[in-house]
């Protein structure tokens, strides 16, 4: 049986669930050979995959290998080619983003997550002509590197919350107020942020999607440090910054709608590699088991077992997704249950790797992830470091993107139907009742 036209066992070929094969079309096998091609051409003959590099020269590698992928047509695969991507079709893109990451190689360079997958997929889809023209190229070539505004100290979960003011003043809009943990604002010189334009408006309208530049003196970055000891987030203050009124996208007093088209692509993009992505991931854990001892352990052999029902069962949740995608189907509300479900998985499979360490994982040592997202690099070592880190990081996983809580609401509410929770938050939003 085929779902949508064309399914995937992805990594794996063919595959069987109940009788019902899953494989790709001949013709989108013969671009994956293509893909393969060019990783073959294109890296070291001893690649094993980013992990296999040290932390400092992954970070090189990243950089340089960007500029590979901008060179032949691999950033941006999906994006049409007059904004400079691939024109990829939607089959042909997840080829791409899985034998990437089957090689353990990225599909994109630092920050790109915001400036390619969030800011450029929500600029097509909600941008004027001008807009597609100025800011794509601009994020493709690296000129633009881009951060997410959307959280405050009192709008995380509560986004529609938010306070952060702006007020136009001629052909500018002038911004005052406060977003918090934002990844990789350090690094950014633009952050999409969602503003309060029309205070006297409900709480979810009266919001608006600004691009704004951030090398002005009304800007100021501060690190955030976490729990790892790491800093990759930031508070951004706003003191009278600045922001041209033609940046903003789909309309003032509109930018709800485009925030929440935003976070659908963050939160569904990936389903179809991060499967794959958490098995290289388990097939490490079963050495790190196997290398301490701790295999024959009947009850580490339960916990194994179970995650390794869970990474399947997460493969074909994102097969799911894929349909959806292939169907031409934009991710909504439905890419909370995968979001929710890999980010609680990885708190599980990384809480068995502390304990199949024991003692040595409270004294970690050796490579510790380049990313505090997702699993570590593949290739990367079992060292004590690596599944530590991983494991603190893992806690982040259920927060950002929207917590597990919320996502729940979200599946209860928008998918499942279920009757809404009672507000008290309508009205004007500046009448409301603030803690
Ligand atoms: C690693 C990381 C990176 C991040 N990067 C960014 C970024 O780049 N840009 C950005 O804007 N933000 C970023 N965030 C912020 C993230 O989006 C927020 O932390 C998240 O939305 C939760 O908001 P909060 O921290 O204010 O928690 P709160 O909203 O205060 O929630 C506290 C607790 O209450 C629960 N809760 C809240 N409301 C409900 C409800 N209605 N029903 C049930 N339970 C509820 C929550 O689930 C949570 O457990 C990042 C966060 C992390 C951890």
């Amino acid at each position: 049986m085929w779902l949508s036209g064309v399914q995937s066992s992805p990594g794996e070929g063919r595959g069987s669930l109940a009788g019902v094969e899953f494989g790709y079309p001949p013709e989108a096998e013969a671009y994956r050979e293509k893909v393969q091609a060019f990783l073959a051409e294109h890296l070291p003959g001893d690649w094993r995959g980013l992990g296999g590099l040290p932390v400092e020269q992954a970070d090189e590698f990243t950089k340089e290998w960007r500029r590979t992928l901008h060179q032949h047509g691999y950033l941006a695969v999906a994006w049409p080619k007059e904004y400079g991507g691939a024109g990829l079709s939607a089959i042909e893109t997840v080829i791409v983003a899985e034998e990437f990451a089957k090689a353990g190689v990225p599909q994109s360079g630092p920050n790109d997550v915001f400036g390619i997958q969030m800011a450029g997929n929500t600029i097509i889809e909600w941008g004027t002509e001008e807009q597609k023209r100025y800011f794509l190229p601009r994020i493709l070539s690296g000129e633009h590197v881009w951060c997410q505004g959307y959280s405050e100290p009192n709008a995380g979960s509560d986004l529609g919350n938010l306070g952060c003011r702006a007020v136009r003043d001629g052909d500018e809009w002038v911004i005052n107020g406060q977003k918090i943990w934002t990844t990789e604002g350090h690094l950014a010189n633009w952050i999409f942020v969602l503003t309060r334009t029309d205070p006297t408006a409900a709480k979810h309208r009266g919001i608006t999607f600004l691009l704004c530049p951030m090398d002005q003196p009304g800007i100021e970055v501060r690190p955030i440090r976490m729990l790892s000891g790491e800093s990759e987030f930031n508070e951004v203050f706003f003191t009278d910054a600045r922001c041209p009124v033609e940046n903003v996208v789909g309309g003032v007093d509109n930018g709800w709608a485009v925030a929440m088209t935003l976070l659908g692509y963050e939160r569904g993009e990936a389903a179809t590699v991060q499967p794959l992505r958490f098995r290289v991931e388990l097939d490490r854990l079963l050495d790190l088991a196997r290398e301490t001892g701790r295999a024959g352990d009947p009850v580490i052999r339960q916990r194994l077992a179970s995650c390794y029902a869970q990474v399947e069962i997460m493969r074909y949740l994102g097969l799911k997704v894929l349909t959806q995608f292939l169907g031409g189907g934009h991710p909504g509300p439905e890419s909370s249950i995968f979001k929710l479900y890999w980010s609680e998985y990885h708190k599980v499979v990384t809480e068995l790797s502390m304990d199949i360490m024991g003692a040595a994982g409270l004294v970690p040592t050796g490579r510790a992830p380049s990313s505090a997202i997702g699993p570590d690099d593949v290739g990367a070592p079992n060292s004590t470091a690596s599944w530590a880190m991983t494991f603190l990081h893992a806690r982040a996983g259920t927060i950002y993107a929207g917590t597990s809580q919320v996502q729940r609401n979200i599946l209860g509410e928008q998918v499942l139907g279920l009757p809404k929770e009672p507000r008290a938050d309508a009205g004007p939003w500046n009448e409301l009742q603030r803690a």
